[in-house]
Order: structure tokens, then C-alpha cells, then sequence
């Protein structure tokens, strides 16, 4: 269950969306303008905030701006234009997420369980233990064999990211978009670096891989040596 704030300046859509999600037992309050959606979306009781781009009194890539002003609240964009363009400016402006219009109920609330899955997997305090690889989320520091590794800050999300997920293989569209952000693609060539990178501090090469496997054209993932 997710407190969701909906803006949305069409009252069909919004009271259907409202009473759709509050049947599903989230906890859902709406409104139809962007000032007053701001105000509430940085009150700090929302979990997600889904806004409309286009509002009758500020544009939603403004209000969106407005917002990440002063919070890191996760957003969500609904735009009715499917391109690319679009969907660059609203990742620039600050959005999480988006959806095409018309979605959804299903569709929608996938994205948000997506995204709480996101915040819960930052917010999750205990060490993560992976042969002698020890990660601690809250440090934001990782050790090997008890010496620290000197990893940057993308670095550390990469590898914490394979390490909450032991043994699976992770696409590099997955990881692109939960560690760069970038949902819609981008070039996954920075992956393949930021992963080479990881591998020379682990003390491991590609040919002779010992935490870190890849699968070309699948993915990667994060094993204890020792299994
Ligand atoms: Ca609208």
C-alpha cells in the first residue's frame, strides 16, 4: 500500500483513477491543479506522486521542477505524447517515471510498485554478505576480504544493486534504470565500463570473473566464488 498524491485536471479520469487505487487499499488524495499539487507533493506524507504534464495553470515539467526544488519525492509523469523527446525532457525535469496516456489502473500501479521497491531498496539498512564481498547500505561502503573498496558513488549502487540480488541475472536495461535512472535506454556501454571498473577493484578480469559474471546479450550477475 502506497499514499499516492494523483494531479490530474481532468475530473473523470482523476475520480476514476482515485476510487480504482483506493479500492486496491492504497491511500489516495487528488486535486486538480498544479500549485496546489506542489503544496501537497512536498508535505512529506506521499509516497508517489502522480502528475498530469498538462495543467490548466502551470505546465507539469515546471511544477515538476518546482518540486524537486525542495524533494526527492518519487513522480511519476502521465503525458499523452509518446516521443522521445518528450520523455527526455521529463527524465531531465525530474521525473522517476512515466506513463503514456491513456493507461492503466494495472499498468500504473505496477510503475509505483516498481518505485517503492526502489526507495525501500535504499532505505534498507542491514549489511549484505556475499562470500567475503560485505556491503553496507547505510555506510554506503563495501569491503573485500575486510579492506575497503575504493568504489565511486554509481560504482557502490551497481554493485549493492547485484548484491541484493544474488545468483539473478540482471538485464542492463534494469540496471541502467535503476542505478542511472534512465528508463528509456541510453547507451549501455556506460554499464559495461562502470561494471569494468567494479571487476579491476575486485581484483577480477572478465576472462577469469569471480563475483561478477556476464552473460552477453542477457546480462550480469553477482555470486559468491566460493558456491
Ligand atoms: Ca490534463
Amino acid at each position: 500500500m502506497a499514499s499516492i498524491l494523483l494531479i490530474e485536471d481532468d475530473q473523470r479520469i482523476r475520480q476514476a483513477l482515485a476510487k480504482r487505487l483506493a479500492e486496491r487499499g492504497h491511500d489516495v488524495e487528488s486535486t486538480a491543479t498544479a500549485m496546489d499539487g506542489v503544496q501537497r507533493a512536498v508535505s512529506g506524507t506521499v509516497d508517489v506522486v502522480v502528475l498530469d504534464l498538462g495543467l490548466p495553470d502551470v505546465d507539469g515539467a515546471d511544477a515538476l521542477q518546482m518540486i524537486r526544488a525542495v524533494s526527492e519525492v518519487p513522480v511519476i509523469v502521465a503525458t499523452a505524447r509518446d516521443d522521445q523527446d518528450e520523455i527526455v525532457r521529463i527524465f531531465d525535469a525530474g521525473a522517476d517515471d512515466y506513463v503514456i496516456k491513456p493507461y492503466s489502473t494495472d499498468h500504473l500501479e505496477a510503475r509505483i510498485r516498481a518505485l517503492m521497491r526502489r526507495a525501500v531498496a535504499v532505505e534498507s539498512g542491514s549489511e549484505i554478505t556475499i562470500g567475503e564481498l560485505a556491503i553496507d547500505p547505510d555506510a554506503h561502503e563495501a569491503t573485500l576480504a575486510g579492506s575497503m573498496l575504493d568504489l565511486s558513488a554509481k560504482e557502490f549502487e551497481l554493485l549493492a544493486y547485484l548484491a541484493e540480488r544474488p545468483g539473478k541475472m540482471i538485464g542492463k536495461r534494469e540496471l541502467l534504470a535503476a542505478v542511472w535512472r534512465q528508463p528509456y535506454g541510453g547507451a549501455d556501454k556506460t554499464v559495461d565500463v562502470h561494471l569494468s571498473w567494479l571487476r579491476k577493484k575486485l581484483g577480477e578480469t572478465a576472462a577469469e570473473p569471480r563475483y561478477i559474471h556476464t552473460k552477453r546479450g542477457v546480462g550480469v550477475k553477482l555470486v559468491d566464488p566460493a558456491s
